[in-house]
């Protein structure tokens, strides 16, 4: 099929300033390609930062990067995917069967560029952005990953990235140690993944899970969700805690996260320090003796694992939900920022799975 038909492609053009752009509807180019349509997109943490203009983000940038998306159109390659079928889409490109991405490293994957990505730079103009009417997707049979039925897409809209961003700061040192104490400190941009990473420990069976914040919504959140909380950053360290978590991106927070890491402890850091140079407390962390990880999350791995905890009743991502809007709100809701979690979400157009 050949098509030369334009779509909307939701674009941030500079700080404050959301356009639908009008653009060329991608079509199948490789044989292991598949067209999406997302049906429920979410706002990823960074997007409300880089809407108001605090990252180092130029527009055009085509955004949105999370979604549950319906299958329109196979390359003649990808047998196990019907048009009509549910799938999460995620956030970055891989192929799923080079060196890195066969360890699980999909973030490095050598087939695509560096950084290969739905709307976020330095690719998102190559990929285009999820509040788009199409998507092309790459590797379609390793990529995308089929909703169960009994999952709302919306509830699941953020599983391509947020979610599993916060599946890997506790989901595998809680199988080393099921009993490890998790501290999450949370906050950063509108704060959704600290508040995922709260409950995905619970969902996980962890013994006790405290989530730390000035946000009194966020608080209310975790707290619905079955963690301690404590407001306001304490100066001194909590603890010790066997997994703890900076979603904070905040250099106070990140500090306070190290400092209350125990014994052999593993401390992650999901924030983004833009400005690159932060104080940490190296000293307490030898003394203490911790592992300390940071990076971007290799996002397709842990999808399937995060899908399977939703559709078992006891991850509930739809409590980070703060609002539901329809697509046309995008540009207003957006600019406006008040949000943990927004989702756009449109009706389904097609043949059944
Ligand atoms: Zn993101
Ligand atoms: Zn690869």
């Amino acid at each position: 099929m050949v098509s030369v038909a334009g779509m909307r492609q939701l674009t941030f053009e500079g700080p404050g300033r959301l356009e639908w752009a009008e653009v060329s509807e991608p079509i199948l180019r490789g044989d292991g390609d598949a067209l999406v349509r997302p049906i429920a997109v979410a706002t990823c943490d960074l997007d409300a930062p880089i809407v108001r203009g605090e990252t180092p983000f130029a527009g055009p940038l085509p955004l949105g990067h999370e979604c549950v998306a319906e299958v329109i159109e196979v390359a003649d390659q990808v047998a196990d995917l019907r048009p009509g079928r549910l799938v999460s889409v995620p956030f970055q490109i891989s192929c799923g069967s080079c060196e890195r991405c066969r360890r699980g490293q999909t973030a490095h994957c050598e087939a695509v560029p560096s950084q290969s990505a739905y709307g976020l730079p330095p690719r998102g103009q190559d990929w285009g952005g999820f509040l788009s009417d199409v998507v092309r997707v790459p590797y379609a049979e390793h990529m995308l990953v089929a909703l169960p039925d009994a999952v709302e897409p919306s509830a699941a809209a953020s599983v391509s990235d947020n979610i599993v961003d916060a599946w890997r700061t506790v989901a595998p040192f809680l199988a080393e140690d099921p009993d490890a104490a998790v501290l999450v400190v949370g906050g950063g941009g509108p704060g959704s993944i600290g508040l995922y990473a709260a409950g995905i420990a619970i969902a996980l069976g962890a013994s006790r899970v405290t989530y730390v914040d000035a946000d009194e919504r966020r608080l209310a959140i975790a707290t619905e969700l079955g963690a301690e909380t404590i407001e306001g950053l304490p100066a001194e360290r909590l603890g010790p805690f066997g997994i703890t978590v900076d979603a904070s991106a905040d250099p106070a927070g990140l500090a306070l996260a190290i400092r209350s890491t125990g014994p052999d402890g593993v401390c992650t850091s999901v924030g983004i320090y833009f400005q690159n140079q932060v104080p940490l407390p190296l000293f307490e962390a030898y003394v203490t003796g911790i592992r300390f990880l940071t990076g971007r999350v290799h996002a397709r791995p842990a999808i399937p694992a995060a899908i399977d905890l939703i559709a078992s009743g006891r991850l509930h991502p739809e409590l980070v939900t703060t609002r539901i809007a329809g697509w046309d709100e995008a540009p207003a809701a957006l600019a406006e920022g008040e949000f943990v979690k927004l989702i756009f979400a449109r009706v389904r157009t097609g043949a059944d799975a």
